[in-house]
């Protein structure tokens, strides 16, 4: 996932890197407000996750308050290169005396990362690589030593930038390395006429990979979320977060997998899975309901197990327990089958708890969790 330039500049200014002050709005009229907080003259910029904005009329300088607003207005709504613009982000104008290009991009091949860096920034790198080959460095970065303070100043003097860059270069590292990122991209570094070292434009993508780590991006999940991953890591289950509301937990990759799909064909939406792995004892299946249960968005629960190692009894032993541990508040279907799902049936049979109900297939499981979460 890529984040867009202010969600760039948010992660830059947390780091102590240096940004010019900057807001963002989807409405013209605010623009006007904005710009005059800012202190009047402000550039206006499109946030769209691509490229090449300035070249396509979606970054402006706009003199006052007013002439913010009708620059906002002309942005908003614009076309580029196939992305709408939504927002924009009015910023301070930084007095610039000299561009720079710096980035850390994964080189999966060589299984490292590259710095790339130039004293040409500003134009789209791939133009400075055509046009002066020499003018790019490209220098291998070891994920397990990262950026110190020598790397940083190698890479800052191999590129010809000033040697204050290399305190940038050290902070831009660690956020790739804190936010799981693929990419890193500072196209321009600017150094002001004040002698500041300035980031003005930000590209960042994310390793979907870690999606599970990234709930404040948006698009899914709350910063609750770390915390139950964190509790479901300490027991050694395969936690992974999602953004519906069917709490989800079986037993092997596949099966879980097989139920995402099935209850996503039933009309409803999975919150979170958990895989309780394979010949899971009664208190793996305790500790993985008490952390489905925790996660505040789920709405049912559905537990799906196909015992083959795993024993249906000891599945049915470990909701039980969950039962005595947590105040189950939301409903729980169950769906046993294979290696002793008769003794597990019979065991929650007899805990006859108001909430927890049983289903003998996995289609009719998942549509009774989907109207269940779907009814809540
Ligand atoms: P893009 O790379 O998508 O064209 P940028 O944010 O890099 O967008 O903006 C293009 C150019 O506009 C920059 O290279 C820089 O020269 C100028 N620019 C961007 N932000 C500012 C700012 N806050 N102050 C002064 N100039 C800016
Ligand atoms: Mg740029």
């Amino acid at each position: 996932m890529d984040l867009f330039e202010h969600q760039a500049r948010q992660l830059f200014e947390e780091h102590g890197i240096l940004v010019p002050r900057a807001e963002v709005t989807d409405a013209h009229k605010e623009a006007r407000e904005i710009a005059r907080r800012l202190g009047g003259r402000v550039v206006v910029k499109a946030q769209v996750k691509t490229g090449g904005r300035g070249k396509a009329g979606g970054v402006k300088l706009a003199a006052d308050p007013a002439a913010a607003e009708i620059t906002a207005r002309q942005i908003l709504g614009m076309d580029i290169k196939g992305h709408t613009v939504r927002t924009v982000m009015l910023a301070q104008p930084v007095d610039i005396q000299r561009e720079f290009y710096v980035s850390y991009v994964l080189d999966r091949a060589a299984g490292r990362f590259l710095a790339i860096a130039s004293a040409e920034g500003g134009m789209e790198i791939e133009e400075v690589a055509a046009a002066r080959p020499e003018a790019v460095v490209r220098i291998p970065v070891d994920p397990a030593e990262g950026v110190t303070s020598a790397k940083a100043a190698e890479i800052a003097d191999a590129a010809g930038l000033p040697p204050q860059t290399a305190d940038v270069l050290v902070r831009l590292w660690d956020i790739l390395k804190r936010e799981d990122a693929l990419l890193v991209e500072v196209n321009p570094l600017v150094q002001s006429a004040q002698g500041q070292i300035l980031a003005l434009d930000g590209k960042v993508t994310l390793d979907d990979n870690a999606r599970f780590r990234q709930a404040r991006w948006g698009e899914q999940a709350e910063p609750h979320d770390e915390e139950l991953e964190a509790r479901a890591a300490a027991k050694g289950l395969n936690y992974v977060k999602l953004d519906g509301d069917v709490g989800i937990i079986g037993n092997g990759a596949g099966l879980v997998m097989s139920t995402l799909d099935v209850v996503a064909g039933c009309g409803a939406r999975p919150a979170n899975f958990l895989d309780i792995g394979g010949g899971a004892s009664a208190r793996v299946m305790a500790d993985g309901l008490s952390v489905i249960l925790s996660d505040p968005s789920v709405k049912s629960v559905f537990v799906n197990v196909f015992g083959g190692i795993t024993a249906c009894d000891a599945v049915a032993d470990g909701i039980v327990q969950a039962l005595d541990e947590v105040r189950l508040t939301k409903p729980l279907v169950v769906r046993l089958d294979g290696n002793n799902s008769a003794r597990g049936r019979a065991i929650l049979d007899d805990r006859a708890h108001p909430l927890v109900e049983q289903a003998p297939t996995m289609d009719g499981a998942a549509r009774r969790a989907a109207d269940l979460a779907n009814a809540a």
